[in-house]
């Protein structure tokens, strides 16, 4: 069974990402008994994805270059935020002790969206944090072989999500 449209699809492999000039790093490794398990066609994963993935069955292997502008976009500097220390305060005072440089924490924007934002940078003044995706400005790299292609049942169609093993439950 090829890989297309509504099928359910098991791959293992190992992702790296490159940002600008700087050497591959490892994002993710799935294995044979924790495999990426996804509904082609379903929206969750990046289109780019799908399509190198396209006509291909199990055993097939793959390795192929998803660009940053195909995968999770550029890294924007508008999204870089200074934010008032005020905004963490827990009970009158800073809460140092959750937001340190490197920690992602949640926050919620305008509208009231969740949202992650990384910390840059704990300033006297202000916090600098970045809201880009963790992925942004990366390259991506796939190598991996597909393990099953599945026909997906109605109900993972119509939810557009994977039941059983690997995928939701409920
Ligand atoms: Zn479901």
């Amino acid at each position: 069974m090829k890989i297309e449209q509504n099928k359910v699809v098991s791959v293992n492999y190992h992702l790296t990402g490159k940002l600008e000039e700087q050497p591959e790093e490892l994002i993710e490794q799935t294995s044979t008994e924790k495999p990426f398990v996804f509904l082609y066609g379903g929206g969750g994963v990046l289109d780019e994805f799908e399509k190198n993935l396209n006509g291909k069955k199990a055993g097939d292997a793959f390795d192929f270059h998803i660009k940053a502008t195909s995968a999770y976009g550029e890294h924007n500097q508008d999204y870089i935020a200074d934010i008032p220390k005020q905004a963490f305060h827990v009970e009158g005072k800073f809460d140092a002790e959750r937001v340190k440089e490197g920690e992602e924490l949640p926050m919620l924007d305008s509208e009231g969206h969740q949202m992650h934002g990384l910390v840059v940078e704990v300033g006297d003044e202000h916090v600098v944090m970045d809201f880009n995706h963790p992925l942004a400005g990366y390259d991506l790299h796939f190598v991996g072989s597909v393990l099953d292609v599945r026909e997906a049942t109605k109900e993972e169609l119509e939810h557009g999500h994977v039941h059983g093993p690997h995928g939701h439950h409920h």
